[in-house]
């Protein structure tokens, strides 16, 4: 890792150069939230502000990458850096484990001037979890810095939110994603323009997927089950409902797929001159954009943001699907 002005990341920008300033100006805040889509790039941000941070080559910011407490940090084990997640996507983080953070956090920096916590997929956080951490986010011992991560501010509670300084995420550009996967990853040119299209602008999600060809195709087999559910009877749609209901990390994945999948189709029904994002399968969308309009493609597009609303805040998944499938349009 070069050391450079952009900490390493790829994209963000703004929220760079806002921590950076932080930094070097020794104005940071005790806790951070930073908030994006899965994969946007959340955790390699709140890695690169723990490198600055914890850095042993003198001036901190930017880290220079190569020191002792840099290549820990890289590797996920500097003793004064906890990144905290839920045992599986899906799980929720537990109190056990906010209460645990809280004794290590109680001790002073083992290495250098600082603590800092990373606490990924806090949105999922068990109630009493978010509970128990509001006590640090109200009274921080002065070295710890916190960044908590979710995909959305909506869905924590109010008290946590306003005592964290704002860093929202936004995806980056098909082609920035592009670029870093032929630059950074060695991807082929043709491949990661596919990957880039797919990812939505999220470089996490990307780099995952180049390695990982089974997600392709998944993603192929989701999208060929839109066009069967199309044509289903309620019975045969019900019957499909109950079985991803019991897979919460796949009903995210397809809930996702179908979103991308039907904001193209109502791109392409309005004749609009939008980058589209399943590239690779133009004809169908062709063909669903035809066949149900600008209107009821919108629609859809609004039925799968609902139910993807209603599971993120813990509702029954059968049945938030079940919903899904009486919006589906039929033909
Ligand atoms: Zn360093």
């Amino acid at each position: 890792m070069e050391p450079n002005e952009h900490w390493g990341v790829v994209g963000h920008g703004w929220a760079v150069r806002f921590l950076r300033r932080a930094v070097a100006s020794g104005g940071l805040s005790h806790a951070y939230l930073f908030t994006g889509p899965p994969g946007v790039g959340k955790t390699t941000l709140a890695r690169a502000l723990a490198a600055a941070l914890l850095c042993q080559a003198g001036q901190g910011e930017p880290a220079c990458g190569s020191c002792r407490a840099c290549r820990l940090v890289a590797g996920g084990t500097h003793p004064d850096l906890y990144i905290l997640e839920s045992e599986r996507v899906g799980a929720s983080l537990k109190i056990e484990q906010v209460r645990d953070l809280q004794r290590q956090l109680a001790l002073t920096p083992l290495e250098g001037r600082w603590k800092m916590a990373i606490l990924r997929r806090f949105g999922e956080a068990t109630t009493s979890a978010a509970n128990a951490l509001l006590k640090t986010l109200e009274e921080p011992p002065p070295y710890v810095v916190l960044a908590v991560l979710a995909a959305d501010a909506d869905r924590l509670l109010p008290t946590i939110v306003s005592r964290c300084q704002r860093v929202p995420l936004r995806p980056l550009s098909a082609a920035l994603v592009q670029r870093a996967l032929i630059g950074r990853w060695g991807a082929s040119p043709r491949r990661a323009e596919l990957l880039a299209h797919l990812s939505g602008g999220r470089l996490g999600w990307a780099v995952r997927a180049r390695g990982d060809e089974k997600a392709l195709k998944r993603r192929a087999r989701r999208l060929d089950d839109v066009d069967q559910l199309l044509r289903a009877s309620v019975v045969e749609r019900f019957r499909y409902a109950e079985k991803l209901a019991r897979d919460p990390v796949a009903t995210q994945e397809t809930l996702d797929l179908w979103t991308g999948w039907w904001r193209d189709v109502t791109l392409v029904a309005a004749g609009a001159e939008a980058t589209l994002t399943n590239v690779d399968r133009q004809d169908e969308l062709d063909d669903h954009a035809r066949r149900f309009g600008v209107t009821s493609s919108a629609a859809v597009v609004q039925a799968l943001r609902s139910a993807t609303d209603r599971l993120g805040r813990n509702a029954n998944a059968r049945l938030a699907l079940e919903v899904l499938m009486l919006d589906l349009p039929r033909g």
